[in-house]
């Protein structure tokens, strides 16, 4: 019988191995190849190396189809010194992969030579009960509640739609939220922000939001923005946020954050409310239809409803800004059917839902044909309503 070693040896004469410099340009190159860790569990959660797919040795040969269903596809795989790796080499040759190297020295040369490693985000035990009616999903799992929690979301406006919106991306696990308002808390929010209580009337409505969200959920970063949106701030706040969700109630901040949207090539949920009604769509990132399309130019100041006098049911805001808060987790998770080309109408009073095709404008200024999104020049319009 051979001993361990010289079966080990054996095997490394029958596999092609790699070896730690060789890989290190592949991690930057998403699509040359497919890297697999097959270590344990807690070996993988001190550290991986970035991109790599985590199969533990033990599920290789039962997963691997699912990670890799082209066979000739170029594979490398490691572990912590290169001897489980060569091992498991030689298994996916024998399930007929072609192209497959085992990185010699592994997980531990990788690191000793100072190339890039992440630690990866794990459930805590917390976690797992918490997100459990979401995990239970298979739609969603636990890699599905990871990418929410590794999700920033910017709620413009942390009044009437950004109370729900927010509230309910803090509770799904969004692991930042955005809250952007320059306003206080006032009396007359209280019938439909639900962000805010009585006892914080005066309170700046960013640090009231912060307070409720991490009360729920104190898994959520809140980055709190205590400003108005301008042209001269808008990409700052903007940048560093994978989907924006709109709940400005001007016509002026709107058309900012599409503009913005649209350089940063960023998704905008957007909702607006008035009276009984509610509006609801997505512009998608990649530009089309967008806000200029639906509204080419803002309303002349005697036309725009006084946002101090107009009067909104206190629930409408409620329901608009839940179907934002879905639109966002949807479009995180990449589930279901967006709303990008469709707007939403929603009439409390009938309880009727409406769909209106939208169309993307050849001539739109913003994402029209032949736009340079780049070169958008951003405009702060006069402002002719003061906030509601
Ligand atoms: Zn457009």
């Amino acid at each position: 019988m051979p001993s361990f070693q010289s079966y080990l040896k054996e095997i490394k004469s029958s596999i092609q191995e790699t070896d730690v410099a060789s890989v290190r340009p592949l991690v930057e190159a998403p699509g040359s190849a497919t890297i697999i860790d097959v270590r344990e569990q807690d070996e993988y959660t001190q550290g991986y190396i970035p991109g790599a797919t985590w199969i533990p040795r033990g599920f290789l040969e039962q997963r691997i189809e699912d990670a890799v269903p082209d066979r000739d596809a170029r594979v490398i795989l490691y572990c912590a010194g290169g001897n489980r790796s060569a091992l498991a080499a030689r298994s996916l040759q024998e399930l007929g992969y072609s192209n497959v190297q085992s990185m010699a020295g592994g997980y531990t040369a990788w690191k000793r030579s100072g190339f890039p490693w992440k630690v990866p985000i794990v459930l805590t035990k917390e976690q797992e009960l918490r997100y459990s009616r979401h995990t239970l999903l298979p739609e969603i799992g636990t890699k599905g509640q990871i990418k929410l929690l590794e999700s920033k979301v910017l709620c413009i406006g942390a009044g009437g739609l950004g109370s729900p919106s927010s509230l309910y991306l803090a509770a799904a696990g969004v692991g930042t939220v955005g809250l952007i308002d320059d306003d206080v808390v006032d009396a007359t929010n209280l019938q439909r922000q639900i962000l805010h209580s009585t006892e914080r009337v005066g309170m700046a409505k960013v640090d009231s939001g912060e307070k409720t969200l991490r009360g729920l959920n104190p898994d959520v970063q809140v980055k709190k923005f205590r400003s108005r949106l301008t042209s001269e701030n808008v990409l700052d706040v903007l940048k560093d946020f994978d989907v924006v969700v709109d709940g400005a109630d001007n016509f002026q901040t709107r058309y900012l954050v599409n503009d913005a949207a649209l350089k940063l090539g960023k998704p905008v949920i957007h909702a607006s409310i008035f009276r009984f009604e509610g509006q609801l769509t997505v512009f998608p990132a990649d530009g089309g239809p967008c806000y200029r399309c639906l509204y080419p130019e803002p309303p002349p100041p005697e036309e725009a409803p006084s946002c101090q006098e107009a009067g909104v049911l206190g629930v409408l805001p409620g329901i608009m800004g839940v179907l934002q808060a879905t639109e966002v987790v949807k479009l995180v998770l990449g589930l279901g059917q967006s709303l990008a080309g469709r707007l939403l109408v929603y009439d409390a009073l009938k309880a009727r839902f409406r769909e209106l095709k939208l169309r993307r404008d050849p001539a739109c200024p913003t994402c029209g044909e032949g736009v340079d999104r780049s070169k958008i020049q951003l405009i702060d319009y006069v402002q002719f309503c003061a906030g509601a």
